[in-house]
């Protein structure tokens, strides 16, 4: 098979997109691709500054790579779970990345900042699926970490296959709601926010990895423990029999949807914020969602302690 762009030999073949590459014209048209998006999508400006939330998979390791390549100002934020050897094998990928190019990385451990509430005993005491509570907190120390460094944007790597199983989910369920918000550029709602983009959202989960490989970025191939057996992968292997039926379906199906029909969905006016009474950040209840489960974890605690002493 031959390179569509300069006919030498082919090293990869791309079905959704009917095209082979051979390695640098590969490389050329994955940049090109997160080019494109983010104009498409007006996610980024030249002179703005970008935080790039990096959890050492592919995915963000890629985006982060493309979007210095593509001469963007840059730093990274990585948040550490507390997921035992899963954490610290992130850590260490992340670390090495950005410590090898001399690009400036932020570091959050949710042992040192939230009291002690990493995700497993965060999980445990308040019952929720271990990905929930680690949601509500990592979008947390996002929004923090942006504003506390005056960044204009805050990324994140979710790839095609990312957002066409959560679409996927949103559409079984007719999750209105979520589908209001699932979007490649969220503005922010409040001034303490700032914008969130994925230019990634158009390419799937092998082309990131290639691209990955073929820049020799090194990263964590395992998945996150908590994330096997999530109805997350039900889906995305729904979607690879239907890909491999029909090759572009994934494709269609997230860009046609951000395209054609996200804009119905989209709600009025979000509601006013007012400042979190626990951590100043912008809330629509007397606490954030961040605080919430902080307070709860720590009220369980206080009862176990209770028992425990009496
Ligand atoms: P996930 O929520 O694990 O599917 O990851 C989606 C995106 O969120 C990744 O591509 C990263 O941009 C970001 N992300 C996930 N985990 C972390 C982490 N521990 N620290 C920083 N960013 C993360
Ligand atoms: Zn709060």
């Amino acid at each position: 098979m031959k390179c569509k762009r300069c006919t030498a030999r082919a090293e990869v073949q791309l079905r959704a997109h009917n095209v082979a590459f051979c390695r640098p014209c590969y490389l050329f048209f994955f940049r090109r691709q997160v080019e494109r998006t983010i104009a498409a999508h007006r996610m980024l400006a030249p002179t703005e500054r970008v935080l790039v939330a990096v959890s050492g998979g592919k995915d963000s390791l890629a985006l982060w790579d493309v979007l210095v390549e593509l001469g963007y100002d840059t730093a990274g934020l990585y948040v550490g779970l507390g997921i035992g050897d899963y954490s610290d094998a992130s850590r260490v990928k992340v670390e090495a990345f950005a410590g090898a190019r001399g690009l400036p990385l932020r570091i959050v451990t949710l042992e040192d900042e939230a009291g002690g509430l990493a995700v497993p005993s965060v999980a445990g005491a308040t019952r929720r699926p271990p990905c929930s509570a680690y949601g509500t907190m990592k979008r947390h120390y996002y929004d923090a970490a942006a504003l506390e460094g005056g960044f204009d944007v805050l990324a994140t790597g979710h790839n095609l296959d990312d957002e066409a199983a959560r679409l996927l989910g949103n559409v079984l369920r007719w999750q209105t709601d979520y589908l209001a918000r699932q979007r490649p550029v969220l503005q922010p709602s409040h001034p303490k926010f700032v914008r969130k983009v994925k230019p990634l959202f158009l390419l799937g989960e092998y082309e990131t990895a290639v691209y990955a490989f073929m820049r020799g970025i090194d990263y964590v191939v395992e998945e996150c423990p908590n994330a096997v057996g999530a109805t997350q992968l039900v889906y995305k292997d729904a979607l690879d029999r239907l890909e491999h039926a029909s090759p572009g379906t994934k494709l269609g199906f997230v860009k046609e949807f951000a395209r054609k029909a996200q804009a119905t969905f989209a709600s009025a006016e979000p509601p006013d914020a007012r400042a979190c009474a626990g951590c100043g950040m912008p809330s629509y209840g007397e606490l954030c969602s961040f605080c919430n489960l902080v307070r709860e974890v720590e009220t369980k605690r206080a009862r176990a302690a209770a028992r425990v002493s009496a």
